[in-house]
């Protein structure tokens, strides 16, 4: 096992992110050699180090007088192109093994895909049900419905108790990790204490069962609801684990299916729960696998414009985005209709190129693998894919963020104008989009109401809500506060 500086250094990747990979990588050697395996360790700071997974492969070759490789399907493509030059590079052949950890192997996703024309999740999805049994009576889907999306849209309403994840006190390795990251990251952006994430599979599987305990009966209702001062809701904060290995996805869906079994949970969780992870998580990385290398320079819109800097400091007067992305730095952590409908939807009605947002939500997710976020981000979040992955942009305004949070209470802008200078940006900005992009969007038909309504407005109106959003972009080219 190597820590390699390439691997922490290809962007600038959040600080409790490399803490987190390096710790459960530190904890996963010393469990095998527990387990009774020798394994061979080299440290970041180890002055032997080569910095490059491809040089320190070779230095083990050489040690161990290697005459063949095994591997295990990495998680990125860049990481897949350069164990396919091991064999020219070391002379040694190179086996590439199907990684266990995922529920639909790449050949399978690949002969699903094979002369469809569209390749929607939701039919993806029933197929992995049929294949796993989950939520399955019969052949026949349990509650006689694949999908429950429609009762789980609820704003959070009132006082109710938001129970707070599991956290970790960090133990003697994490404690040694956390002073490299410090030393050695100084510039990467992010809180890096308190570090709280699990970094062993015993601790993950006890976030796991907090999450069960706690949050799973109204992971559902309130999956789409944001409140100011709350970064957690009722979400599992799961996926850094499920990402690494630390979980086993399959065996998380039977113990929430058990959960409902039991009583304990209502179906419209339950199912909403088991489809993120068999569903959309499988789905999201046989597209990037199918689709890679091109999938990652698609922009179908056209949008060119750089990332403004409050992503990196969270320093804007939208108090959503401020929100969004001040606990991003804070904690690693949005969930994702922060992600989606909050910073996604800004940088989609801004026009912000989708590979400067693909490098951000790279960096800044403990979460962050490309297999799963680079087709979030530039298929679902921002339509550069033209529409493969999402029937339609997730192009809203500010009367999504209006209806789903209490964000727009305390924000300097008000959430229910469209012109003037307190207009939320959120709403000249989206009129000023589907404008943009008439030729493109008018022919889809979930688009098709919202033109007709457009169309309808004052002449005047129309103009003046192309011209706010000028401003409003005029702003963010000059650098001038938002
Ligand atoms: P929960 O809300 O508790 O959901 C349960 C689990 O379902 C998650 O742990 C995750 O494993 C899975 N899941 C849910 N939605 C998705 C999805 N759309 N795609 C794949 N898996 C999903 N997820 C990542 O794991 N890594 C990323 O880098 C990442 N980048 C994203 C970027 C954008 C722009 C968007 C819109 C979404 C991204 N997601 C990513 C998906 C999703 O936002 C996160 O998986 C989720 O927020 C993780 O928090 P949680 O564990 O509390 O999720
Ligand atoms: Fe966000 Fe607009 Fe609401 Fe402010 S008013 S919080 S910018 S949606």
């Amino acid at each position: 096992m190597a820590e390699v500086a390439e691997e922490t250094r290809y962007v600038p990747h959040h600080r409790q992110k490399i803490a987190f990979v390096l710790s459960a990588m530190r904890h996963h050697a010393e469990a095998l050699r527990r387990a009774g395996w020798r394994v061979e360790y080299v440290r970041l700071d180890d002055p032997a180090n080569s910095g490059s997974l491809t040089g320190e492969l070779a230095r083990a070759a050489a040690r161990h007088g290697a005459t063949r490789i095994l591997a295990t399907h990495p998680g990125e493509w860049r990481v897949l192109q350069a164990m396919r030059g091991w064999n020219g590079a070391l002379g040694l052949p190179v086996t590439i093994l199907e990684d266990d950890r995922f529920l639909c192997p790449l050949p399978d996703f690949a002969a699903w895909a094979e002369g469809r024309r569209q390749l929607r999740m939701e039919f993806f999805y029933r197929e992995m049900r049929r294949r796993t049994g989950l939520l399955m009576r019969d052949g026949e889907p349990e509650g006689g419905r694949w999908n429950f999306d429609a009762e789980n849209r609820k704003p959070l309403t009132g006082d109710l108790f938001l129970p707070q994840p599991a956290r970790f006190a960090p133990d003697a390795v994490t404690g040694e990790v956390l002073e490299l990251v410090e030393r050695r990251f100084p510039d990467h952006p992010g809180r890096l204490r308190p570090f709280g994430w699990a970094v062993t599979a015993g601790d993950a599987e006890a976030a796991a069962d907090r999450f069960l305990a706690d949050s799973l009966r109204h992971f559902g209702d309130y999956q789409d609801a944001m409140r100011a001062g709350q970064p957690f809701l009722y979400h599992s904060l799961l996926s850094p684990y499920l990402n690494v290995g630390l979980l086993d996805p399959l065996a998380l869906c039977r113990r929430v299916e058990a959960a409902w079994a039991a009583g304990a949970a209502p179906l419209n969780a339950v199912e909403g729960f088991i489809r993120q992870i068999i569903g959309w998580r499988e789905y999201v990385r046989g597209i990037y696998w199918l689709k890679m290398p091109e999938y990652r320079d698609l922009n179908a819109l056209g949008a060119d414009r750089p990332l403004p800097g409050f992503y990196w400091t969270g320093d804007t007067d939208m108090a959503c985005v401020g929100a969004a992305v001040g606990q991003t730095l804070r904690e690693g952590y949005a969930h994702h209709i922060q992600r989606l409908m909050v910073t996604g939807t800004f940088g989609l009605l801004a026009g912000i190129s989708p590979q400067a947002l693909h490098e951000w939500y790279l960096a800044v997710y403990v979460d962050a693998f490309e297999w799963v976020e680079l087709p979030n981000t530039l298929g679902m979040s921002q339509f550069a894919d033209g529409g493969l992955l999402a029937s339609k942009p997730y192009a809203a305004s500010g009367a999504y963020i209006g209806r789903m949070s209490d964000y727009c209470g305390s924000c300097r802008y008000d959430g229910a104008a469209r012109t003037g200078p307190r207009a939320c940006p959120f709403n000249a900005l989206y009129w000023d989009f589907l404008a943009r992009h008439r030729e493109r969007l008018a022919g889809n038909p979930r688009l098709g109401p919202v033109y007709r309504t457009w169309d309808r407005m004052a002449p005047e109106a129309r103009t003046a809500c192309r011209d706010g959003a000028a401003r409003t972009l005029d702003r963010l080219d000059r650098g001038e506060r938002l």
